[in-house]
């Protein structure tokens, strides 16, 4: 009979997450927190790559990983 995870013991809730942690729902909950930081780190002005840098104003980037992704684009268009 399946326990209910509530009932799990810690040893057993530790196995439980590791087996859980590359389910469906895990990757879009891990997907969706990516999302609400990215909106949250916008909102308050923080780039979203590095979240360490201020955003450059108008922007989600901060100058280093703005030229970064330009460069990156560049490097693309080339081929
Ligand atoms: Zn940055």
């Amino acid at each position: 009979m399946k326990k209910k995870t509530s009932e799990l013991t810690p040893e057993e809730w530790q196995e439980y997450r590791r087996v859980h942690r590359y389910t469906r729902l895990g990757r879009i909950r891990s997907l969706q927190k990516k999302r609400e930081e990215y909106h949250w780190y916008k909102e308050h002005g923080i780039c979203t790559e590095c979240h360490h840098a201020r955003a450059k104003p108008g922007y989600t980037l901060c100058e280093a990983c703005a030229k970064r992704k330009w460069q990156r684009k560049k490097a693309r268009k080339k081929k």
